[in-house]
């Protein structure tokens, strides 16, 4: 399975919740990185934890399915969309 993003914005306009990204905070939540049209401009080089790929590799292999794994991403996804998209 593959992860589905469909470059919503919504976590990357939304990481004073991820305290790994504290250092890329705007000020309000939105990531210093974050272009305009929602893509990350340091997409190549952008920390793990922005990474679904490398997470599951380096951390989430050793406690899950890789489609267990993406299920509960896409389920992630779909909490914060509702949190702030309603
Ligand atoms: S909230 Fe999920 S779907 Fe939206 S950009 Fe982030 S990872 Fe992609
Ligand atoms: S580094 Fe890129 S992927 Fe990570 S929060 Fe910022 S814009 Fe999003």
């Amino acid at each position: 399975m593959i992860f589905p993003c469909d470059k919503c914005g919504i976590c990357c306009n939304h990481i004073n919740e991820i305290p790994e990204l504290s250092v890329f905070d705007s000020g309000n939540g939105r990531c210093i990185h974050l272009t305009e049209n929602n893509l990350c401009d340091i997409y190549e080089t952008r920390p793990d934890i922005c990474n679904v790929e490398a997470m599951y590799r380096k951390k989430y292999c050793f406690e899950m399915s890789e489609d267990e794994y993406i299920r509960a991403n896409i389920a992630g996804c779909n909490e914060l969309k509702r949190k702030y998209t309603a």
